[in-house]
């Protein structure tokens, strides 16, 4: 029996009636992450982790109708038992295990196999079936310990502030900010963060996630010390007014996509971090491997690729159509919802009282096949 299915809606699973991850407005939805694919706004009821309750009610508002789960915690729903199990990709995300009738299936939402210190780290859960993300699914995707990226970005931002040059870095506001403060040395400069950025990591450190302090610029008296700055701001804030302040600066994008050549001369920074929160293309394999699943179905990313490895390694592997977009798709809803926030809130609003500016999702619809537009856009 198919525990989960592909429906215009989203995934759903018909013993149990509730959908994951859904793209259209439905009764139950359980919701794997925060990220503006995978979770939208006008579903009755929400299921998602305690971690991820923050993060959900700050982008979606706060009277959505949410349960949450601890991880490895489970509920029956009309003889289904579903728990939420770490995916190790931004703060509260979570791979959904359903069992009905001692079938089991996962569905992973997006992951990353290695551990950082922003999120509980990824942990495999043995299936029947397994439901699998492809984002970054080819050889040519295979990251370096991050370790080694941290120490190139701190090395960058110490040359930089050697020479007076306030250093510019742009990565999305959810998740991947948090994993490039949690790496930097803060012995260099100051850290000024974007308002699209703060009002997240105030939601990271009231789970428990040390970060270190950040500013907002306008909270600099020595104005000398914005060009030993590291600032950490949207790809929406590039080429903004508010880039001004920060003189002669140097920038960079730190993303997994800069993996592909051309992609930060196209993005027109100085430098390009690989850094994603998405596993790479041995972790996929060694996480789909690790669950003993017999069949598998791929959501999103390099689709086809993955299809075929599988089914070469002797796996009844397949597609689900599903609106899951990538790295870009979700950022290109934070574009959206920063747009509704300024830079930095007004001097009278202290820290505790963030942007009132509730972050809107959009659907992803234009968003749906960023990799097609990467790939047009080569050419
Ligand atoms: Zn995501
Ligand atoms: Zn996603």
């Amino acid at each position: 029996m198919d525990l989960i299915i592909a429906r215009p809606e989203g995934l759903y699973c018909p013993p149990g009636d509730f959908y994951i991850d859904p793209w259209r407005p439905v009764d139950r939805a359980v919701i794997t992450h925060g990220h503006g694919d995978h979770a939208r706004t006008g579903h009755q009821h929400y299921l998602a982790t305690a971690a991820g309750a923050g993060i959900l009610r700050k982008r979606l508002g706060e009277h959505i109708n949410l349960q949450t789960l601890e991880y490895g915690e489970s509920l029956q729903h009309h003889g289904v038992n579903i728990s939420l199990h770490p995916a190790g990709h931004v703060l509260g995300s979570a791979q959904v295990r359903v069992e009905y009738q001692g079938e089991v299936w996962v569905a992973s939402g997006d992951y990353k196999v290695e551990p950082d210190g922003t999120c509980t780290p990824f942990e495999s859960v043995r299936c029947h079936t397994f439901i699998t993300e492809s984002t970054f699914g080819l050889p040519i995707y295979r990251w370096q310990a991050q370790q080694q990226i941290f120490a190139d970005i701190n090395q960058w931002w110490q040359s930089n502030a050697e020479q007076n040059r306030a250093s510019v870095l742009f990565c999305y506001a959810f998740g991947k900010a948090q994993r490039v403060l949690s790496g930097l040395n803060q012995h260099i400069g100051p850290i000024l963060v974007h308002g699209a950025v703060e009002p997240l990591n105030q939601i990271y450190r009231q789970a428990g996630i040390a970060l270190p302090l950040t500013h907002y610029v306008s909270e600099i008296e020595d104005k000398a010390q914005i060009s030993k700055s590291l600032v950490l701001a949207p790809p929406s804030a590039q080429g903004t007014p508010w880039m001004k302040r920060f003189g002669d600066y140097s920038d960079a994008f730190a993303s997994g996509w800069m993996q592909l050549r051309g992609t930060r001369r196209r993005r027109g920074v100085d430098r390009g971090f690989i850094l994603s929160d998405h596993a790479d293309w041995p972790g996929l394999q060694t996480a789909i491997k690790a669950t003993g699943a017999e069949r598998v179905f791929v959501t999103h990313g390099q689709i086809h690729p993955m299809v075929r490895w599988l089914c070469e390694q002797g796996l009844d592997a397949q597609a689900f159509v599903t609106e899951y977009g990538e790295e870009a798709a979700e950022a290109e809803t934070d574009f959206a919802a920063e747009s509704a926030l300024s830079p930095e809130p007004s001097a009278n609003t202290s820290s505790a009282n963030q942007p009132a500016a509730e972050i809107a999702t959009t659907t992803a619809t234009t968003a749906t096949h960023p990799h097609l537009r990467q790939k047009a856009r080569r050419t």
